[in-house]
């Protein structure tokens, strides 16, 4: 009988999350019952919105369980199937991360569409939830439109770096914000005009305001705190802020300050708003067909940081909140 290692929430985090928090632990697995298929996981993601979910806390979905597996994002290969339209070989996504095998029901798993160009992992990453993510927040939230001036926050990282090569590839000016000489200068191979290291920046309104001396129209926000406040300050009137995260506030065990010129919102007419993917997936056909065109013409591209087997996701999972990723933090299993 095959065995499946998975990873569990041993405990809840009180500010930074530790190791100390997860737990490891060997489940027998039986053959797949009817209808279901037995995947082993290729690769799997940790992101940031992980560190909610450790929580007991009611938010738009269910916290993780204590001494239960762990969920996330995965693309693995079908090892059996006794499911109609999948078969050995076949390549799935999940939500089954956190475990190298399972059995699910044909139901839990998707198999992959095939964007030409992109492997079985983009589906984690550019081609997958955080690309949809930039898309859908520029596109939808932000209503980007001619013109604009657009500045991202955490653009180095997954979300990030599609947002300033998405408003790149549609002809805009950008300005992207991350932590780091290694990110800015990335951040200027992939096309920004401006790229602001943050934790060198002693004031980072001033900074902005140098790097966007016309003002900034749309704000793709990653990491709240003291970057939105610079946006508010920078922005023009009518701007349009997609509120997308805020990682500067996941971590500190007590509320972060709150944002002090938000009355700017009010004098310029801003329009500030949160969203959350899964209320636009519809728009992931569009996204996907876009993708591959601005990928052939090589107009975007992406990067990995790739840590090694599932003992090491809750390392990697931990690096989101030290900023030790370029682009997509991945876990390989296979
Ligand atoms: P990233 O790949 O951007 O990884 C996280 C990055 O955040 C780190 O590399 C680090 O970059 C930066 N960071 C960590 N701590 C801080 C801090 N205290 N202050 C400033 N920056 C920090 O992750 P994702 O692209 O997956 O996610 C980006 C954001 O988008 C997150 O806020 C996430 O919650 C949100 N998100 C929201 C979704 C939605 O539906 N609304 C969907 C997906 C993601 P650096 O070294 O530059 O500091």
């Amino acid at each position: 009988m095959p065995t499946a290692r998975e990873i569990r929430l041993k405990s809840r985090p009180s500010g930074f999350p530790a190791r100390d928090n997860f737990e490891f632990a060997s489940v027998e697995l039986g053959d797949p019952g009817p209808g279901e298929v037995q995947v082993r996981n290729l690769w799997m993601s940790v992101d940031p919105y992980m560190r909610g979910r450790m929580n007991d806390a009611k938010s738009y979905i269910p916290s993780f369980e204590l001494g239960k597996v762990m969920e996330g994002g995965a693309v693995g290969e079908v090892v059996a199937s006794n499911a109609e339209g999948l078969k050995a070989g076949d390549l799935v996504s999940s939500m089954l991360g956190w475990r190298d095998l399972y059995n699910a029901p044909a139901a839990g798993v998707r198999k992959l569409d095939a964007v030409a160009g992109l492997p079985p992992q983009a589906f984690l990453g550019v081609a997958g939830m955080p690309g949809l993510t930039a898309y859908a927040g520029l596109t939808r939230i932000a209503g980007l439109k001619d013109g604009d001036i657009v500045f991202v926050s955490g653009a180095a990282g997954a979300v990030g770096s599609l947002a300033c090569q998405i408003a790149k590839a549609k002809g805009h000016e950008v300005i992207g914000s991350a932590g780091g000489p290694e990110k800015v200068a990335f951040l200027k191979e992939i096309g920004c005009d401006g790229a602001i290291d943050y934790q060198a920046e002693p004031d980072l309104t001033a900074a902005l305001a140098k790097a966007a001396p016309r003002g900034i129209d749309v704000y793709f926000d990653n990491v709240g705190g003291p970057h939105l406040e610079a946006a508010l300050a920078v922005a023009r009137p009518f701007g349009r802020f997609a509120l997308c995260g805020s990682i500067s506030t996941y971590n500190p065990d007590r509320p972060s300050p709150g944002v002090r010129n938000l009355m700017f919102a009010v004098g310029k007419q801003l329009r500030l708003q949160g969203f959350i993917i899964f209320s636009h997936w519809d728009l992931m056909p569009e996204f996907l067909a876009a993708l591959s065109g601005w990928v052939a013409e090589g107009k975007v591209t992406w990067r990995e940081t790739v840590v090694e087997g599932l003992d090491k996701a809750p390392d990697a999972f931990l690096g989101l909140f030290k900023g030790e990723n370029l682009g997509k933090m991945l876990v390989r299993l296979g």
